[in-house]
């Protein structure tokens, strides 16, 4: 590979995605949004202002650049915020996929390259899964618009894989780090749990502590990705630890990291936090990513939380 066409760079995936293909001296081009601010790009990546949801503009950016590889990273990247936006969460995180799988299809035919198309999926668009943990054969079945039009993207990969693409979609479960933003509840914990180890009164209010969810360390997720576009065919994988924890464990863990004992009534629960449909535990079985792509993740639970703890506590600077 290259060079490669990164969309949703500005995002905590895109940005270790970025210094990832960069460090192996792939030339890296990637969209933003006119006016968006975009101070965690990744010095070295040369950024083309459009959107997503444009598919004539991207694809005509596309056709120009002809890159090796094609990862599109760009959504609406909250289920939380779906919920706010349906609509514009259908076309960005959905129709927009569509968009960039068929430009990759056409700059395959015209150049008679081996472009790769690589989509990050999410295990969301497993919804409430009958059986846990879920792998490539769980049926496709979500619950919120988030899971929906990331599903949409997700069966259309496999519809361009139909037409000849090498196409892959990597079902990532929740991965994390201290780049993520304070909308998602590792991060919201893990800044709140930081500001009251320095002083701050409490509480920390959250939604549905009982969620249990499989998280990972992103860098290692973005990887999987790069993994994908490297292997010798396109496919799906499920990308997980294949342990799942508790909000409630989250937030006991961060707390011990962070030295504070009696945390129980600095917590508090708003039901007004608390979702209209959410899945009650996410747990995906890598085998297949780690069989097929020697994918294994390096960060486990307990590791995650002290990083993300210990950067909000201003250790790691
Ligand atoms: P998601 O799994 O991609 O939606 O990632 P989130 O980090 O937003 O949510 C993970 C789980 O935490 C979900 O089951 C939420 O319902 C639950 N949760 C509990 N309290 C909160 C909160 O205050 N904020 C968020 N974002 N999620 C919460």
């Amino acid at each position: 590979m290259t060079t490669a066409f990164i969309t949703g760079v500005g995002g905590q995936d895109g940005g270790y995605l970025a210094e990832l293909l960069l460090a192996r001296g792939v030339e890296v081009h990637a969209l933003v949004l006119a006016g968006e601010p975009t101070p965690d790009v990744p010095a070295g990546v040369r950024t083309h202002v459009g959107d997503v949801a444009d598919v004539d503009g991207t694809r005509a950016l596309l056709l120009d650049l002809a890159p090796d590889r094609v990862f599109n990273l760009a959504a609406i990247s909250s289920v939380a915020q779906s919920w706010a936006e349906p609509d514009r969460t259908a076309l960005v995180n959905g129709t927009a996929a569509v968009g960039l799988l068929e430009s990759a299809h056409r700059v395959a035919e015209r150049t008679g390259r081996d472009v790769r198309f690589v989509q990050a999926s999410s295990a969301e668009v497993f919804g409430q899964p009958p059986s846990s943990p879920q792998d490539e054969s769980t049926p496709v079945r979500p619950i919120n618009p988030y899971g929906a039009a990331k599903a949409y993207a997700h069966l259309m990969v496999a519809v361009y894989r139909g037409r000849g693409l090498h196409a892959s979609s990597l079902v990532l479960y929740n991965h994390e780090s201290p780049r993520r933003p304070t909308g998602f509840v590792t991060r919201k914990i893990t800044r709140a749990v930081a500001a009251i180890a320095a002083g701050a009164p409490g509480p920390l209010v959250l939604g549905n502590l009982d969620a249990r969810r499989d998280w990972g360390w992103a860098p290692d997720y973005v990887a999987a990705l790069a993994a994908a576009g490297d292997a010798a065919h396109g496919d799906d994988y499920v990308v997980a630890t294949g342990v799942a924890h508790s909000v409630r464990d989250f937030v006991a863990a961060a707390f011990a990291r962070a030295g504070v004992t009696d945390w129980e009534r600095l917590v508090e629960v708003d039901p007004a936090l608390v979702r209209p449909a959410d899945a009650t535990e996410l747990v995906g079985d890598a085998t297949k990513a780690r069989t097929a792509l020697g994918w294994t993740p390096t960060v486990d639970f307990a590791d995650l939380v002290g990083r993300m703890v210990d950067a909000d506590l201003g250790l790691l600077g």
